[in-house]
């Protein structure tokens, strides 16, 4: 039934209803059932009761050697409510304790309503049957005496009508309430499943107006704390993250083509010139081909760095992580470096032994983001200090420089894409700003961790936490 019922189109609310109310007609139906062969049980065993005692009393007279005449009526052999008729052989009533109560008449089927409902009584046949005398139902026992030589029958009676009138009466007042307290269920029901169900009702009006547009909007949460609200919370959480995301992704296609114009810019500019001097002036001829390969290799590079953000932002990016001697790999950057940044001192005090769990590629990559800003801010002449140094169960490789370093509240914004504190790309120092934020996701991937402290001025100190898989 409650699969039909769930394929049907009607609201939750009325399904709800159905359900409940039918479950509640089967209490009602149940108990008013029992309730009913109770009574029915009941009146049976007193009739019983009545009749058996009467016979007994009957009995033990008849045993004791008493006449079987009209004296024993007065000695209260019967129960009060039953009925003694004796016959003889020949039909003819000798005894008869309540003359009044007339003949026995014809039962059939279609007789009356009393009749089918004493239909369902628990009768002992052939003990006890059920006749009808003169309108009058009664339960009837019949018993056969010999006495003097002759055969009589007894007929105890004992009128039901009492009985009768009150299962009647019992079974019509039960159909009024339990129809009665069906209507109310359903009613209530339904009343109440709108009211509880009307938050859900809410929440998908709202989710109809949200658009990708106007992510802004939220689900209203109530104070109450059930499943409703708590459902409402978490799409308003789930719509933070989507808008979030959503504008972050926004924010960087913007960047990104604000920052691909310039040297697009740059490179079209030069090709002017070149167009209208560059063919009779080699000196210019030479100065835009410079230029236009720089601002190439710039295009080429930033390029390459929104490949690499957008391929980690899909999850895409390829990590083959093995155990990296981090002693040698270091030694090796520092050689480079040395070879690429003549002009400053690079030093590396500690180098202690330690292996990693990671991808060297990367690791390199990262180390080299964090060489190259210091030797990009910092001036000629300045000191690039590395040191890499275990602590604890970590290794700590610190890189500080005596650059320019980054006021106090630019600092939490450098790790943010296309952030740069200066934002001119005219410099020669101008970068693309994707730099930190290349690192730190793969300092993410390797659960690393960097700290960045730094003051203008005097320079900047970057350390990266990453855990060792040697420690004893
Ligand atoms: P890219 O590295 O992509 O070529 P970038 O160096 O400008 O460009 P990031 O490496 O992300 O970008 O650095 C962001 C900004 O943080 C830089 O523009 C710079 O202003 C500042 N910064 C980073 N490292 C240092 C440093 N060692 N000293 C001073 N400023 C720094
Ligand atoms: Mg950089």
């Amino acid at each position: 039934m409650w699969s039909k019922i769930k394929q049907l189109a009607i609201p939750v609310s009325v399904k709800l209803t159905i359900l409940y109310a039918a479950i509640l007609f089967c209490i009602l139906l149940l108990t008013s059932t029992l309730t009913v062969a109770g009574l029915y049980y009941m009146l049976y065993n007193q009739v019983n009761d009545d009749i058996s005692a009467s016979i007994n009393r009957v009995n033990q007279y008849l045993v004791a050697g008493k006449p079987l005449d009209q004296n024993m009526l007065e000695t209260n052999l019967l129960a009060p409510n039953v009925i003694l008729k004796v016959s003889d052989q020949q039909n003819r009533l000798l005894i008869d304790s309540a003359p009044a109560v007339g003949n026995r008449t014809d039962l059939s089927e279609e007789m009356d309503e009393d009749y089918r409902i004493m239909k369902f009584i628990p009768l002992k046949k052939p003990f006890l049957t059920i006749v009808r005398m003169n309108r009058n139902y009664y339960f009837l026992t019949n018993q056969v005496v010999q006495q003097g030589g002759g055969t009589y029958q007894l007929h105890f009676l004992r009128p039901i009508a009492e009985e009768v009138h009150f299962i009647k009466d019992l079974i019509k007042s039960l159909f009024v309430t339990n129809a009665l307290g069906l209507f109310v269920a359903i009613v209530s029901g339904i009343f109440i499943s709108l009211r509880i169900l009307r938050p859900i009702r809410k929440i998908t009006e709202t989710a109809k107006e949200i658009e990708i547009n106007q992510l802004g909007k939220r689900f209203e949460v109530t104070d109450s704390n059930d499943e409703l609200q708590e459902l409402a919370r978490t799409f308003n959480h789930m719509l933070n993250r989507i808008q979030t995301g959503f504008e972050q992704q926004r924010r960087f296609v913007a960047d990104a083509s604000h920052e691909l114009r310039t040297p697009v810019t740059v490179i079209s500019g030069y090709v002017d010139i070149l167009d209208r001097w560059g063919k009779e002036d080699p000196a210019a001829l030479q100065e835009g081909i410079s230029a236009i390969k720089s601002e190439a290799t710039n295009i080429h590079e930033l390029i390459e760095k929104l490949l690499f953000l957008a391929r980690a932002d899909q999850s895409k990016q390829v990590i083959n992580k093995v155990t990296v001697a981090m002693e040698s790999l270091i030694a090796d950057i520092i050689q480079e470096t040395r070879l690429i940044a003549p002009g400053h001192k690079i030093e590396l005090p500690l180098n202690d032994a330690a292996t990693i769990h990671g991808d060297p590629t990367y690791i390199k990559e990262m180390l080299r983001i964090f060489i190259d800003n210091s030797i990009k801010y910092t001036p000629e002449g300045g000191t690039i200090r590395i040191t890499s140094q275990r602590v604890d169960h970590h290794l700590d490789i610190t890189i500080q420089d005596t650059g320019i370093g980054i006021p106090e509240e630019d600092q939490p914004k450098v790790f943010n894409r296309f952030y740069r504190v200066d934002k001119s790309r005219s410099k020669a120092t101008g970068g693309t700003g994707l730099g930190l934020s290349i690192a730190r996701w793969i300092a993410d991937q390797h659960n690393s961790t960097i700290r960045l402290s730094s003051s203008p001025g005097e320079g900047t100190t970057i350390t990266v936490r990453i855990p060792l898989i040697d420690h004893p």
